[in-house]
């Protein structure tokens, strides 16, 4: 559920371990489009204009039609009914289609597995987020080796990658289990050292996991010694960076907003929000991410599959997800027992109506999946409409809520000049219906436009890596 990922069920033989192998092939193969590396190409004009599009405008609640849109260098060079196309210009015709800012998905991870695969592999997964829409990411733990590794590529606005941001560490309750000693302090003084080494690696912000897990475990999990969890808080605020908490269970995470947590990581299945919570949110200035998708896992994992195949019939993993769903095995997450799917469906209507609530108080709703990114991450956004915000909230919490999370609001998240060009062009109106998300025309990436049409075909290695491989199948 911290990562490393829920779509991995726990180890011990030999047999089992192939099919953690494919579990995690599962998660890259939902995530993967058909192409391993989308990058602009060499002859790419400098100028784009895209015409007669309908701008959508999620930041002011407003959406106007037959506008003139111009990128150049990257950037929304201007914006306009009356707007010149400039000589010269590569021209998309907009008319019938729909632009909305870059999507984000602020609960990713973008890794093949925890502790395997190379650096290449963590680079391609994360650039599989640009064909689907998601411009911008934020993924609260992933191994320190792949960030350092992809950390050079996203020091500036790289159109072959997504923005993106990561704690780097979950902390979890000392002991034995999954991470290590230093993603596992036993003391105050062992935490705050611990803060200080990821903070020295630029990690954006660190993640707490204060949770029993009583919500889907029949076994409670022990939960870490709130003087840890405040150490954790402190130091990293003493070093200027955020601290976010997995905590789905309202009294600890009330503990965490009390301790000054920047944000919640999961959403609140364990009871209703009260007013004490919410105050405390909007004290914190806390972001909220509800990370349905998660719990939808949780509660019918083939049934969620499942929805991967409606949305989008032809998408690369999805023969992979037919053959799991011909052969399912449990949902599983390392140190967490998820054992009572029946609980979370019990559940599930108060984490929706948590989400509406949280939204109408004027709490930052935050769009994440807690997926390794891509379909599922248009998943979430459709799953935020289900549970009653509006298409235009649920866009609001992918686009601009998103970029004041991660402190990039000034720079993105909305339709303006000046702006990064990180665009998405639909070919419905997500306002009529949100799942036109997925109707995906093209998208753009610091002004570089990728498109279905255009991109180069799968790499054969990547196709290897995607298709059906009976061999991981654990049979
Ligand atoms: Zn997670």
């Amino acid at each position: 559920m911290d990562s490393k990922d829920w779509l991995v069920p726990r180890c011990s033989s030999p047999g089992e371990r192939n099919t953690m192998k494919f579990q995690w092939k599962l998660a890259a193969a939902i995530s993967a489009v058909a192409f391993a590396n989308p990058t602009g190409r060499a002859d790419e004009p400098a100028v784009l204009a895209i015409t007669n599009v309908t701008i959508i405008k999620p930041a002011l609640n407003s959406s106007q039609a037959g506008v003139t849109v111009v990128l150049r260098d990257g950037r929304i060079a201007a914006i306009g009914k009356s707007t010149r196309v400039p000589a010269g210009s590569q021209v998309i015709e907009g008319r019938g289609k729909y632009l909305i800012p870059g999507l984000a998905d602020a609960h990713v991870h973008p890794y093949p597995a925890p502790t395997t695969g190379d650096v290449k592999e963590t680079k391609d997964l994360v650039a599989s987020f640009l064909p689907w829409g998601i411009t911008t990411a934020f993924s609260p733990a992933m191994p320190l080796q792949k960030f350092n590794e992809l950390r050079p590529e996203l020091l500036t606005e790289n159109a072959k990658y997504p923005k993106f941001y990561s704690t780097v560490v979950a902390y979890r309750v000392d002991g034995p289990g999954p991470g290590n000693a230093l993603s596992r302090p036993d003391s105050v003084e062992k935490a705050k050292e611990s803060v200080r080494y990821f903070h020295s690696h630029h990690v954006n912000g660190i993640k707490l996991i204060y949770d029993d897990a009583s919500y889907a475990s029949s076994v409670p999990l022990r939960v870490m010694k709130r003087e840890i969890m405040e150490a954790l808080i402190d130091e990293a605020h003493r070093l200027g960076i955020k601290a976010y908490a997995h905590a789905p269970v309202l009294k600890l995470a009330k503990e965490t907003l009390r301790a000054g947590a920047d944000g919640l990581v999961h959403g609140i299945i364990s009871d209703p929000v009260d007013h004490e919570f919410l105050e405390l949110m909007k004290k914190n200035r806390a972001v909220y991410i509800s990370t349905s998708s998660l719990f939808e896992g949780l509660k019918d994992f083939p049934a969620f599959l499942r929805r991967h195949l409606e949305l989008y019939p032809n998408f690369p993993g999805a023969a992979r997800v037919n053959e799991f769903l011909r052969n399912p095995i449990p949902l599983q997450a390392p140190g967490f027992n998820f054992d009572r799917p029946d609980a979370v469906a019990r559940q599930l209507p108060v984490l929706r109506a948590n989400l509406r609530k949280i939204y109408d108080s004027g709490v930052t709703v935050v769009t994440g999946s807690d997926s390794a990114g891509g379909l599922t991450s248009l998943i979430e956004i459709i799953l935020h409409v289900e549970s009653g915000l509006t298409p235009m909230q649920a866009l609001r919490a992918a686009t601009i809520n998103a970029q004041k999370m991660v402190g990039r609001d000034k720079d993105a998240g909305t339709i303006q000049p000046g702006k990064v060009a990180d665009l998405v062009l639909l070919d419905g109106n997500p306002l009529a219906d949100i799942r036109n998300v997925a109707k995906l025309n093209r998208v753009f990436r610091a002004g570089v436009a990728l498109s279905r049409a255009d991109q180069s075909p799968v790499s054969s290695k990547a196709k290897a890596k995607f298709d059906p491989n009976p061999e991981g199948m654990g049979r």
